[in-house]
């Protein structure tokens, strides 16, 4: 039905080529070992030099195809025979990587070119997947800082609000970075309640200043009578 479309295009004057989406074309990609999805993603890649570039070893195989989303395998046309179709610029790097065209591919020289193209491929990998690496790990650091500056000013406005001085925001705020290396556990383990903080000041500080209370008089009472 496309291709009728495409047919009609063309005899009405309209220079405007539509890209292989036909059923076949799809089957005949299938059959190279390619991915399928590839025609069906609407993103086409027309057939020009740029497909050339830092790859001169292609020239001797790859050609233009009457479509211009596509091109020919010579290697493949020889080989296949009638079962050749052409193929989808889009899915030309799967077809030099695929075992079909290794296949066609002459002994010699050309077997040796196929080895500099798939290495060429393999290095473009390589340089794209460290660069996506960089970048995320950038991302990260970036939003780690906006997140931790978010914070720190959050605490600020929260004393503020409270009426602490900078002096006691200060202090809290150093009380703080001491006791993270203790680590921070208790902040979700306790409750912060008004009676809890209460019971441990009646239980726990209570007998613990009233000790230290005693001690220091019975300390001082020795100092008075030396
Ligand atoms: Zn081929």
């Amino acid at each position: 039905m496309s291709q009728n479309l495409q047919v009609s295009k063309k005899e009405k004057g309209n220079n405007v080529e539509t890209p292989p989406t036909s059923k076949s074309d799809v089957k005949s990609n299938e059959s190279r070992g390619e991915s399928p999805t590839c025609a069906f993603k609407g993103n086409y890649t027309k057939y020009s030099e740029k497909i050339f570039s830092n790859k001169d070893e292609m020239r001797s195989f790859v050609e233009a195809s009457s479509n211009s989303y596509q091109f020919e395998c010579k290697f493949c046309k020889k080989f296949f025979g009638e079962d050749f179709s052409p193929i989808n610029v889009k899915t030309l790097k799967l077809h030099i990587r695929s075992d079909k065209h290794e296949l066609a591919t002459p002994k010699g020289k050309y077997k040796k070119e196929l080895e500099i193209l798939r290495a060429k491929y393999d290095e473009e990998e390589l340089l794209t997947k460290s660069k996506r690496t960089k970048m995320t790990k950038s991302e990260e650091y970036d939003k780690k800082e906006k997140k931790d500056r978010e914070g720190y000013l959050e605490f600020i406005a929260f004393t503020m609000s409270q009426n602490y001085s900078f002096s006691q925001i200060s202090k809290l705020g150093k009380f703080l970075k001491t006791i993270k290396t203790q680590g921070m556990g208790f902040l979700t383990k306790y409750s912060f309640s008004e009676q809890e903080i209460s019971k441990i000041s009646t239980d726990c500080f209570g007998p613990f200043f009233f000790r230290s209370a005693k001690r220091a008089a019975f300390h001082n009472t020795l100092l008075f009578e030396c």
